[in-house]
């Protein structure tokens, strides 16, 4: 996208055309409705409509773009068929019953062995990226009301780790969300899945069996994007608070120039002016921080997913490596214990059925001195 731009803005300096800022890393910053009107102008309403051109007008087309004779387009047609891909010997599973070369019974042997196995070659990683890609590629709403209008944006976000986890090198991006030009930004925060939000915090080593179901994501509702030197905050409850305070007061006693503020629910992705590429940042849970970034705005195209209810789309998920109970090795931990006698590590991790042998008598009696936290995975989202 950025190198058409370019193109285009040498020949018309529109302010709301992308170019590099700094070459290859991220553009000037541009107004995305702007921008998509900009497109809207230029563009045949083909282009970006959902529905097929005919066959036969796709032909005359051609035939005119090209300058040729419709025998040679046919002519063409014959030479680039998949069909002459084909080499002829097609099939090559089956191996043939008469066996003289030894390559033929190894391939056999192999054969059978192959379906002797009940494994299924795919982990359950794979199994549900397979089944998130199938619940979205190409889907068609059931309900046409939800069908995306032709000619909406659709923009690429990378969310990248807690800035807290860097000591883990989780500098990729952990999440790629596909959200719509005409959403709001609260949509892309409510997609946004970090395992601070699901953190429950309390000291449970008396009361292991009262760990509340509520989450911090129930409790601590603030939340901000800070897109180009406004702080976007999430307002939609009452218990919200502005956390960027605390910021905008600091730099008011630096020598920075004031910082705007607006609401992320009022606020649509058309309504921004962005830089492609450019580090954004998302807080929320009062510290948790997160890089932000826009890698992409492009129309939406009809092999995309067309029902608008699936987004913010999220088309990416980074596995993490779950972090097992230290004495069964086999379970995901769900304890966090500190000042644990008993443990061999201080924090010690435990999955629920250890935790509780390994602490408590049967009658529920907690055995010795530790504090314990309920602990959630940051592969929970796997
Ligand atoms: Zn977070
Ligand atoms: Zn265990």
């Amino acid at each position: 996208m950025a190198e058409f731009s370019t193109l285009i803005c040498e020949e018309n300096q529109h302010e709301n055309v992308p170019v590099y800022e700094f070459m290859d890393v991220n553009s000037k910053e541009f107004h995305i409705g702007a921008f998509r009107d900009l497109w809207l102008d230029v563009l045949n309403p083909e282009v970006y409509s959902y529905s097929d051109t005919a066959p036969e007008i796709e032909d005359v087309e051609f035939i005119e773009e090209m300058g040729i004779e419709s025998k040679t387009l046919e002519e063409l047609k014959s030479i680039c068929s998949v069909d002459s891909l084909r080499s002829g010997h097609e099939g090559t599973d089956n191996v043939p019953s008469d066996l003289h070369l030894s390559t033929l019974k190894l391939r056999k042997r192999r054969q059978d062995y192959k379906e002797t196995l009940t494994r299924y070659a795919v982990d359950r990683h794979e199994v549900y990226a397979n089944e998130m890609e199938m619940t979205s590629v190409g889907k068609k709403p059931d309900d046409l009301r939800d069908l995306i209008p032709e000619g909406e944006i659709i923009l690429t976000f990378n969310i990248m780790y807690p800035i807290l986890f860097r000591r883990f090198k989780f500098v990729r991006a952990y999440q790629t969300l596909h959200v719509l030009g005409s959403q709001k930004l609260s949509d892309l925060r409510d997609a946004i899945c970090c395992v601070s939000d699901l953190q429950v915090f309390g000291e449970f080593s008396n009361t292991p069996d009262m760990v509340p179901q509520f989450i911090s994501k129930d409790h601590y509702k603030s939340a901000f994007f800070f897109f180009n030197g406004t702080f976007f905050n999430d307002t939609r409850f009452p218990e919200c608070q502005d956390i960027s305070m605390t910021t905008r007061e600091w730099t008011r006693t630096r020598d920075f120039s004031e910082f705007k503020t607006a609401k992320m629910e009022d606020t649509s992705f058309y309504d921004l002016k962005m830089k492609v590429g450019f580090p954004y940042l998302y807080t929320h849970q009062g510290d948790c921080e997160h890089v932000v970034i826009l890698t992409d705005v492009r129309f939406v195209h009809q092999d995309d997913c067309l029902d608008i209810k699936l987004y913010p789309l999220i088309t990416h998920k980074h596995r993490v490596v779950t972090r097992k109970c230290s004495v069964c090795h086999l379970y995901i931990s769900r304890w966090i214990t500190t000042s644990d006698a008993l443990a061999p590590t201080d924090p010690c991790l435990f999955c629920d059925q250890c935790f509780r042998m390994f602490h408590y008598d049967d009658k529920g009696n907690k055995l010795g001195d530790f504090l314990a936290y309920a602990y959630v995975d940051p592969g929970t989202f796997n």
